[in-house]
């Protein structure tokens, strides 16, 4: 097994996740098995009770896991589905010490950050490697060298290169180069104080990555080496993209992927980028546009929604346009003569995942106003509910709500799900992960996915509530996929319409560039024709 450890430096938001995911699609293009972990240094088990504010999207896996984004990335740049083991946090790592200390494992012993945290640290890295039958294995550490949270992980990563041979071990650091702007000259200080940094650890970095606006200057890329002590050749620029699925063939077109293959001792296997260069060329080659409303409340910060972001840019993709995202605030069309003609202006309206009442309302009117005005329409999850919830005030029931929002309405049409009324504790408790779903013939539904049983992620607690399932139904709402025990909705369509669909599970999670999640492409191209 070969690690490669990747520790950001100067500021953090860098683009680790991206850069570690690039750099395993480059190893992958030349024909080694590639994995990634992400290890996340805050206390949180793992990402599900954190506000999307504090760190975006939460990602789910196909075993339930609900994880850092980062690891979004690294499924959709290696087309891989990875695990939930995959995503290490502090908060498992202290857990898992404590409960050992507890059981006696130590007996005798103190119990102390070095070695028994380091030494956890190092074999759940090795286990997830050495399980996921990989030949390299990628160690994001989140977080800024010098944080007083992520050195015991730090730590561990030099004794690991320490037990290891020399040549299973590398490491690569990721800093910034800003441009002052009244010199116009790249500066390289905050490299050269972060690699100390990384040398006070007892790390050498074997290669730098370096971000910038443009390319790193020939005087700047002399400079880091000459002050870091890294050859010219292993100082990489990584200008910033507009599409990030070009990186990984910048970065090989640096001499990364030689580098690699040189420091690791890899045997040459070749090297395959044209699939993936044709889908990136066949993105950035489009000119038509479909614009696409995102009526959600955590509109301020665009990373909340990422993987919904990818999947539209994915069915963009492969439909030969671009897609143009609004997010908007739901909370607009909830004062008094809300602008909710400004969606007319839209390809398509999308209702993203979400929780609680703030906005709910919002969104319930823009469902109603891409209904009533036959604008193509995609809900997910929370717009899933809210559609159903919309529907129902349509056909009369007044007040009709889910239990999330207002647990005292007449027509509790979402409610929890039976199993959820006993729960008491939030972390990992909803339904998650893949489930499979079985679509009936003769949809929309259907024909989106061509066969009858699909799986597909879910994170969510509240359903559509089988008491009104019957009175939906006659009224003419379809919902043409269910649970394999017939008992959950799990998608709803209106036909006899462009496309008007939504989903209690989140396609996005599964969509790839060149192979985008099914229902996003249908939405797409729908939102194309009307245009
Ligand atoms: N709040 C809703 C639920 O818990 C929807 C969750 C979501 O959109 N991920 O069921």
């Amino acid at each position: 097994m070969k690690y490669l450890i990747m520790i950001g430096g100067v500021i953090s938001g860098l683009g680790k996740g991206i850069t570690t995911a690039s750099i395993g699609r480059i190893l992958q293009s030349r024909g080694y098995r590639v994995t990634a972990i992400k290890i996340d240094p805050y206390l949180n088990c793992d990402a599900g009770t954190i506000n999307p504010f504090e760190h975006g999207e939460i990602f789910v896996t196909e075993d339930g896991g609900e994880i850092d984004l980062d690891m979004g990335h690294y499924e959709r740049f290696l087309d891989v589905n990875l695990t939930k083991s995959h995503n290490i946090t502090t908060g498992q790592i202290y857990g898992e010490v404590i409960r050992r200390e507890r059981r006696g494992d130590y007996l005798g012993q103190t119990v102390q950050i070095i070695p028994h945290v380091t030494d956890l640290i190092k074999s759940r890295v090795r286990q997830v490697a050495r399980e996921s039958r990989a030949e390299i294995c990628l160690v994001e550490v989140g977080g800024t060298v010098g944080d007083i949270e992520s050195m015991p992980f730090i730590e561990a990563m030099r004794q690991l290169s320490l037990e290891e041979k020399k040549e299973d071990v590398a490491f690569i650091h990721l800093t910034l180069v800003p441009v002052l702007d009244v010199v116009g000259e790249q500066k390289t200080k905050p490299t050269q104080h972060s690699v100390k940094q990384l040398l006070a650890a007892g790390i050498s970095p074997d290669i730098l990555i370096c971000r910038s606006r443009s390319p790193l200057s020939e005087n700047a890329k002399r400079k880091i080496s000459l002050f870091c002590n890294v050859p010219e050749n292993a100082v990489i620029s990584a200008p910033d993209v507009e599409n990030v699925y070009r990186l990984p063939l910048l970065l090989d077109e640096e001499g990364l992927g030689d580098l690699l293959v040189r420091r690791l001792d890899l045997e040459n296997r070749g090297r395959n980028m044209s699939g993936w260069k044709e889908v990136v060329e066949r993105m950035e080659r489009a000119t038509r546009v479909v614009r696409i409303a995102m009526v959600g409340k955590y509109i301020r910060f665009p990373d909340t929604y990422l993987s919904i972001n990818e999947a539209l840019k994915h069915a963009a993709g492969v439909n030969d346009c671009r897609v143009e995202i609004n997010w908007i605030d739901a909370e607009r069309f909830e004062r008094s003569g809300g602008d909710l003609e400004m969606l007319r202006s839209y390809d398509g309206v999308l209702v993203p995942g979400g929780f609680g009442q703030r906005g709910s309302e919002g969104k319930i009117a823009a469902i109603a106003y891409a209904r009533e005005h036959s604008i193509p329409f995609l809900g997910l999850c929370f717009g899933f509910q809210l559609a159903v919830v919309e529907f129902a005030r349509s056909i009369g029931m007044k007040g009709a709500n889910s239990t999330e929002i207002n647990p005292r309405t007449p027509h509790p049409v979402i409610d929890l799900l039976p199993e959820q009324k006993k729960v008491a504790e939030m972390g990992g408790t909803m339904r998650l992960g893949a489930h499979e779903v079985i679509i009936s013939r003769g949809t929309r539904a259907f024909q989106i996915y061509g066969r009858e049983r699909i799986s597909e992620r879910h994170r969510h607690r509240y359903e559509v509530n089988p008491r009104y399932i019957g009175r939906l139904v006659r009224k003419g709402l379809v919902f043409s996929g269910r649970s394999a025990d017939g008992r959950r909705m799990e998608i709803l369509e209106l036909p006899g319409r462009e496309f008007f669909l939504a989903t209690q599970f989140h396609p996005e999670f599964k969509s790839r560039p060149g192979k985008p999640a099914p229902v996003f492409d249908a939405f797409i191209k729908a939102a194309l024709k009307g245009k």
